[in-house]
């Protein structure tokens, strides 16, 4: 199985992002959001970005295949966390090319179907993302 810096390497490349590798973590407890990226300053005032990826749910295989993922079909988790994937490192190439905004603008919108045929932006599975927040 890839690790999670292969496969993120893969999609840069795949991409044509000429961009340093980034920390990318499995996080156990993350429940609300399947990936996030976030940044964080350090105490000499220097950010550090990383994505965190959601153990129980991009871990889970008992799911009502295939699932829409940024509006794409997949039909196993490798593939589910791929998309997830592909869509923070949208948010690290944004927030590295400088921009003022690296949420889902216009420019995320056009990266996102330009470079991966995304055709939603969103950062759970299937319909779990309207789910009421239990906390
Ligand atoms: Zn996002």
């Amino acid at each position: 199985m890839l690790t999670l810096r292969h496969l993120a390497a893969d999609i840069l490349r795949e991409a044509g992002w000429d961009l340093p590798m980034l920390p990318i973590q499995w996080s156990p407890r993350m429940s609300r959001c399947a990936g996030l990226f976030v940044i964080e300053k350090d105490a000499r005032g220097a950010w550090h970005p990383e994505i965190r990826l959601s153990i129980p749910l991009l871990r889970r295989r008992d799911r009502a295949w295939p699932v829409q993922v940024c509006g794409c079909h997949c039909h196993d988790p490798e593939t589910v966390t791929r998309r997830i994937l592909e869509h923070e490192l949208i948010h690290y190439k944004l927030w590295k090319d400088g921009a003022k905004d690296w949420g889902h603008g216009e420019d995320f919108r056009k990266l996102a179907w330009d470079t991966f045929h995304h055709q939603s932006i969103t950062h759970g599975i299937g319909s779990e993302e309207r789910a009421p927040r239990t906390r």
